[in-house]
């Protein structure tokens, strides 16, 4: 039997900044992203029988055409004319609608899988240039680690690794629309932008008070205020040890990076008790590559 078990990572951004939106919508952005040690699972079967199945353990996540893994495998399956059919099961972990990358990390996952059960020989490249038609992450997705990402997302720099830490996050009893998010951002009058190379220096010399100094995502400007929770929950581990706090992508998940095992387990208990956050997960920087 052809099958594959595969592990698609969630990501969290370091910093983020907006440049302004483009001519066709898109927004041009600088993102420093990092892997997490938070994963989705997928198990990919090869059958005789064509067309693509999809099972996942979310009542509410589509499984047709709408979901991202089918998109990714359907891209594929035109692309390079394969007969046979695909089994996906697709067990979701990674918070949907919350800034962590979820659908663009499966979907990378399901190309990834695809170029090794049928011998494709797609180069990393490639399968990123394939992977920036579903959507801005997926090529970061496909590359994983600390990594630079601009144009909308997808032009990547591998960076030094980012430091060991703990990272705790956090994902408020709320989802947040990405389109939502874009849609309010009003660059023109954002009154700063994040330092992205100051932080990026920092980061390569793994001095932590300055990334946490240097740390910034534009999108809070707009996510905050709608959701004041996420604010809370930055004081929150701010007053519990965090060296830094800050939302991810385009929200609502808070990530706090620990430098202290200790306060970011007592933190993570705290958070679970304390009903602010629907989603509380421990990791680390995770730099495996595919
Ligand atoms: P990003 O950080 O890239 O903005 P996100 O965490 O905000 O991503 P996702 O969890 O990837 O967002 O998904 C957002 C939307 O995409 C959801 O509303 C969901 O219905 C849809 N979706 C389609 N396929 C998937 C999938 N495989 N996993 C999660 N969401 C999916």
């Amino acid at each position: 039997m052809r099958e594959l078990r595969l592990r698609a990572l969630a990501k969290i951004n370091l910093a983020l900044d907006v440049l302004g939106k483009r001519e066709d919508g898109y927004h041009d952005v600088r993102m420093v992203m990092q892997t997490l040690n938070i994963f989705d699972k997928l198990n990919i079967k090869v059958t005789k029988e064509p067309g693509i199945r999809i099972v996942t353990n979310l009542s509410y996540l589509p499984v047709n055409e709408n979901n991202l893994v089918y998109k990714a495998a359907k891209l594929l399956v035109d692309e390079f004319e394969i007969k046979e059919g695909l089994d996906i099961d697709l067990y979701k972990y990674i918070p949907v609608a919350a800034g962590m990358a979820g659908g663009s990390s499966d979907a990378a996952a399901v190309i990834f899988a695809i170029n090794k059960l049928f011998h494709l020989g797609l180069t990393l490249d490639r399968m990123m240039e394939l992977g920036v038609k579903i959507g801005a992450d997926v090529p970061y997705c496909l590359m994983r680690g600390t990594a630079l990402a601009e144009g909308i997302g997808e032009r990547l720099t591998r960076l030094p690794a980012c430091p060991q830490c703990f990272v705790l996050i956090a994902k408020p009893p709320v989802n947040v629309s990405t389109k939502f998010v874009y849609g309010n951002l009003k660059v023109d009058e954002l009154s700063s932008h994040p330092d992205v190379d100051g932080f990026i220096e920092a980061m390569a010399a793994g001095d932590f008070n300055g990334m946490a100094n240097l740390m910034g995502n534009v999108l809070e400007s707009v996510t905050i205020p709608a959701y004041p929770i996420i604010d809370q929950i930055k004081q929150f581990m701010m007053e519990r040890g965090a060296v830094g706090a800050m939302m991810s992508g385009s929200g609502p998940t808070v990530f706090g990076l620990y430098t202290d095992l200790t306060a970011a387990k007592q933190t993570f208990y705290e958070l679970k008790k304390s009903h602010m956050a629907a989603v509380v997960y421990l990791s680390d920087v995770y730099n495996v590559t595919y």
